[in-house]
């Protein structure tokens, strides 16, 4: 494993753009639109555990301290690198009217369609200036995400297939051989292992929370046809803490990506494997996605010269969130902050923290199942 590179060295760029928080989820109860016995309250999907998370790099000067990236609306034929135009033209429809559904749980609104859009871009334009060498690696901080949209539907609070969008971009427009995403988001990123599942230009590689939303990342699932061997799952246990995820990393991922040698690493990179998370049951606290991310530099150092992209998803405590996206920056940037996580106190030392035996078997068969046995 390479030293890493001096601090001076890594130039980290921050995409963030105001305009995406407008992005209307409507009136709900957590996924489910209010009504019936549904007080209207609010969507997961919710500006406000974003811009929380702004707002504390904001407050502790971190944003002084990271290259901006700037969004822009990403062209039709960019988004068509994945969807189909009529479902492109539906979403554009429906946010020139009142809003609309682009699918389950994907309620939008007015001009929708241009603040999903202007998302893309904003990755977009991170890819490029890591690719051209602008960045050594970046973050964009957007919503709605984009791991569970498909080619003709939206899913979960995602319209566009944001990091999936990327990866085709890079490998199609950008002319790249391999690219690999990494999703630890605590729901299967089922809709960027679709995008590919035939594809062997682009690795996807999901952990998550086994059982759950959406039922699928099954350890079975691996690719097909030419993509066979591409597709690797990790599900992991209800429960499963920082033991088990970064067990998870130093067997399967980490493995994995040294043997695919991806020319760029992307990462869907939800948060709602955090503890105190309210859609998912597993117990992460910012410590071990600082580490995560830390794994994630050494070995995108490692094998494509440091060129690693961050696309956030879910994590939908708006008090706890902010303080994991933090140490996650914090490991992308080499920025340390003075902040300490003030809700690690309560997980971090937990028992459950430590990689359980049902866990260990999970993971022995994720790595079987990826044929990285030794
Ligand atoms: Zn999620």
């Amino acid at each position: 494993m390479n030293t890493k590179l001096p601090a001076e060295r890594v130039r980290t760029g921050y995409m963030w753009d105001e305009r995406l928080m407008w992005h209307d989820t409507g009136r709900a109860g957590g996924l489910l639109e209010s009504g019936g016995w549904i007080e209207p309250y609010e969507h997961n999907e919710h500006p406000d555990a974003k811009r929380r998370i702004h707002n504390l790099f904001t407050a502790c000067e971190l944003t002084d301290r990271l290259t901006p990236v700037p969004s822009r609306v990403a062209t039709k034929a960019e988004l068509g690198l994945i969807h189909s135009d009529t479902y492109l033209d539906s979403i554009e429809r429906g946010s020139k009217g009142r809003g609309g559904e682009a699918g389950p749980f994907t309620v939008f609104g007015r001009g929708s369609f241009e603040i999903a859009a202007r998302a893309v871009g904003g990755l977009l334009n991170a890819v490029d200036m890591v690719l051209d060498g602008e960045l050594e690696n970046a973050y964009a901080l957007l919503r709605p995400p984009g791991h569970h949209a498909g080619r003709d539907v939206g899913l979960g609070g995602c319209i566009f297939a944001n990091v999936a969008i990327a990866a085709a971009y890079a490998t199609q427009v950008r002319g790249l051989k391999h690219v690999a995403v990494v999703d630890f988001d605590a729901h299967h990123g089922n809709g960027t292992q679709e995008a590919f599942y035939s594809d062997p230009s682009v690795l996807t590689i999901s952990v998550h929370q086994r059982n759950w939303y959406t039922l699928k990342g099954n350890v079975d699932e691996t690719g097909e046809g030419p993509g066979a061997g591409f597709a690797i799952n990790v599900p992991l246990p209800s429960g499963s803490g920082k033991g088990a995820y970064l067990a998870a990393f130093d067997q399967v991922i980490l493995p994995a990506l040294r043997r695919c040698q991806p020319e760029l690493i992307l990462c869907a990179a939800g948060f709602d494997a955090g503890a105190f998370d309210p859609t998912s049951s597993m117990i992460l606290g910012s410590d071990a996605f600082r580490e995560i991310v830390d794994r994630l530099i050494h070995v995108s150092r490692d094998v494509c010269d440091g060129r690693f992209v961050m696309s956030h998803e879910g994590g939908y405590s708006p008090w706890a969130t902010p303080f994991s996206v933090l140490a996650a920056i914090e490991a992308l940037s080499g920025v340390k902050t003075e902040i300490e996580d003030p809700y690690l106190t309560f997980i971090k030392d937990s028992p459950d923290q430590e990689l359980l035996p049902h866990q260990a078997e999970a993971i022995a068969q994720a790595v079987q199942a990826a044929g990285l046995e030794i």
